[in-house]
């Protein structure tokens, strides 16, 4: 009988220990589903609070920008120092990246989703690393989402926390911020744009609302970027801590993945609607043109160049 109890006892224990290691293993269905309905913003909201944060770990601002230093929290080292990939002589970027062993095959796989994403909009080719690469992004599991922004030099690690971070449209904003991208509500030209409450930020966490000096590119300011925080982002009371001018009522920080306007931002940042001279076919075209074109019809590319009154195609 005592012979039994026992076996009895190891089974359940058994039975417990590997569905908890199934639970740390993969994400379940239900918490995906429960993300389902969640920005990208409130996802890196919800991933990256209330961790404890270790010596080891690098100093976040905004939520899940990487620094190196205190000194870096007011000055975007993009368009102080330049931040870019180097071009390759086809037109391509090659951004070489490894991804650790601490994910899943499924992890992975949603992971590889986000880097190929950028090779059907953009110049941007993130590519496995090799050991005669110079810089690379290191993608790991560590405390929280993160990113530096840009390029820093040599290994750079690209925190994509098994636990909380690992979608889609959280794939992409990172990789932004290390291709050179800040926050939409950081822009230069934000106050036109949104009004930042700052009687209802959580105390400390102001300093998520800075404006700093960033790339735009020439693009306008866009509520649907992946990089505009949500409404409550960094609230006390659960009250606005951001509201859109001139009309309060606009949908802002609501997109699952990149909008049409960073797509255009990347390209014009990398130059990647540039081909080689004997290649342009351009069309010169009015732009009232565009106006009677569904935007989903117009060549990214085109799109960025539609202030010149023209667009080329390679
Ligand atoms: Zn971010």
């Amino acid at each position: 009988m005592a012979r039994m109890s026992v076996f009895r006892f190891s089974a359940l224990a058994l039975l417990l220990l590997s569905a908890c290691c199934w639970a740390y293993n993969e994400v379940g269905p239900s918490q995906e589903d429960d993300s389902a309905e969640l920005s990208v913003s409130e996802l890196l909201e919800r991933a990256n609070s209330n961790l404890i944060r270790s010596a080891n770990d690098p100093i976040l601002t905004e939520g899940d920008i990487a620094i190196a230093s205190e000194d870096e929290r007011n000055a975007d080292p993009c368009t102080s120092q330049g931040c870019k990939w180097g071009k390759n002589s086809d037109g391509k970027v090659y951004v070489p990246y490894y991804i650790t062993n601490h994910f899943s095959d499924r992890e992975k796989a949603i992971i590889t989703r986000g880097l190929e994403s950028f090779s059907s909009f953009s110049c941007i080719r993130f590519r496995p690393s090799r050991s005669s690469d110079r810089d690379w992004l290191s993608i790991e599991s560590q405390n929280g989402c993160y990113s530096f922004v840009g390029r820093r030099g040599g290994k750079q690690v690209v925190s994509l926390a098994r636990r909380g971070c690992l979608y889609h449209g959280t794939v992409q904003h990172e990789l932004l911020h290390a291709l050179g991208f800040n926050h939409e509500q950081t822009r230069s030209d934000r106050d036109n744009h949104i009004k930042v409450l700052l009687q209802n930020v959580q105390s400390g966490m102001e300093h998520n609302f800075r404006k700093i000096a960033t790339l735009n590119q020439g693009t306008p300011y866009d509520y649907n970027s992946v990089m505009q925080y949500h409404r409550t982002a960094f609230s006390k009371n659960n009250q606005p801590t951001m509201v859109p001018i001139p009309d309060p009522n606009v949908s802002f920080g609501n997109a699952k993945e990149m909008s049409r306007n960073d797509k255009a931002r990347l390209n014009t940042l990398y130059k990647c609607c540039e081909c080689p001279h004997e290649h342009i076919i351009k069309i010169n075209i009015h732009i009232h043109m565009y106006s009677t074109l569904s935007l989903d019809l117009i060549p990214l590319c085109a799109v960025s160049l539609l202030q010149k009154n023209h667009f080329q195609m390679c």
